[in-house]
């Protein structure tokens, strides 16, 4: 039977929620990547040190007994986070990483930063220590488009502040557009991006196919199946900027399927299947250990893993919905379909 060996992936951007979902959601990761970046959205947001290891706790609490896994903690950038702040949380050896949210850009946001240019003293203590910004980089404001506010952020924040700070190490999240991806290609080494699975598996007529599909609806908003086409190619490249991020983000299927339902995909029961199944379907299985496994450690200076996970080419159906907490059901990414690569 047809196999794939590969050094044990990272998922360098997670949702892990938190209280009795942590139980559900954590073993997911825990089963098949080595390490994630946990972001921390929750409510309140994650912004001390203090917090960040009160939650580290509660996530490794919740790692099934012999999984090789270490979640790796992020701090909430807010308007408040200081210099000293900056210092601190590098000096724990417990952060990895500052997320700048814009103030309501997506699930949880809303304690985000309003002003960013007003933080460069932040940004730059983050520079001298070398702690990386990860961004969500959606402009928030309701009168732009929906689908520009990405390409928005681009021009308006992203490009301005590395202007200024030339050696801001930073990673743009789950990049959905051939703009900001092209702007990756071209920043230099310290610019890095993660790559969700959905957003190289559909385009935003898909939300819509067949009827509106509450499922596929995510932040950033699935895009044009021109800027698909792109990240398909790039991660296919094997460009080394480019590195595996889900952007597994619980929503009990109750808050998805409503009149207003809420922004994100839950693909931790079988995310590195799918990037499986999309690397193949690129010609470019080849390429999978780079992106799932190496760029992203090699960006954010930390060794690969040494173990391996095996995937077999073996048929199995993603199960219709997961269990969230003793009351609420999640359902997964390519709920009841068939995937054809499977975690041994
Ligand atoms: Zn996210």
């Amino acid at each position: 039977m047809k196999q794939i060996t590969l050094t044990r992936p990272d998922d360098w951007h997670v949702h892990f929620r938190d209280g009795d979902a942590l139980g559900e959601i954590v073993p997911h990761h825990a089963r098949r990547f080595g390490r994630a970046i946990v972001m921390p959205n929750l409510k309140p947001p994650v912004t001390s040190l203090n917090d960040a290891m009160a939650y580290r706790q509660r996530v490794v609490d919740a790692i099934p007994a012999g999984c090789d896994f270490t979640p790796l903690m992020t701090l909430y950038l807010t308007q408040k986070t200081s210099p000293e702040d900056i210092e601190n949380a590098k000096q724990s050896g417990m952060i990895y990483g500052v997320k700048l949210y814009p103030a309501g850009a997506t699930t949880n946001s809303d304690a985000g930063v309003t002003d960013i240019f007003a933080l460069l003293p932040t940004l730059q203590a983050m520079t001298n220590v070398g702690l990386p910004l990860l961004i969500h980089a959606e402009v928030t404001d309701p009168a732009v488009d929906v689908f520009d506010r990405e390409k928005s952020f681009l021009e308006q924040v992203v490009k301005p502040l590395l202007e200024k700070l030339p050696d801001l190490k930073v990673v743009l999240e789950h990049v959905t557009t051939a703009d900001m991806a092209n702007f990756v290609i071209d920043a230099g080494g310290h610019v890095g991006a993660t790559v969700t699975p959905q957003h190289l598996l559909y385009n935003r007529s898909d939300i819509f196919r067949g009827g509106i599909n509450p499922h596929l609806y995510c932040l950033p908003i699935l895009k044009r199946e021109q800027h698909r086409e792109r990240l398909c190619e790039i991660v296919a490249s094997g460009d080394p900027r480019f590195f595996l991020g889900t952007d597994s983000a619980p929503h009990s299927q109750h808050a998805k399927e409503s009149a207003c339902g809420c922004a994100g995909i839950f693909s931790a029961p079988c995310a590195i299947e799918v990037y499986a199944e999309i690397f193949e379907s690129l010609g470019a299985l080849e390429k999978l250990e780079g992106f799932a496994s190496f760029h992203g450690a090699d960006f954010y200076g930390l060794p690969r893993n040494e173990s391996q996970i095996t995937l077999i080419n073996k048929p199995w159906t993603v199960p219709e919905s997961f269990p969230m907490d003793n009351k609420n059901q999640l359902i997964p990414l390519k709920a009841n379909e068939t995937l054809h690569w499977q975690l041994v």
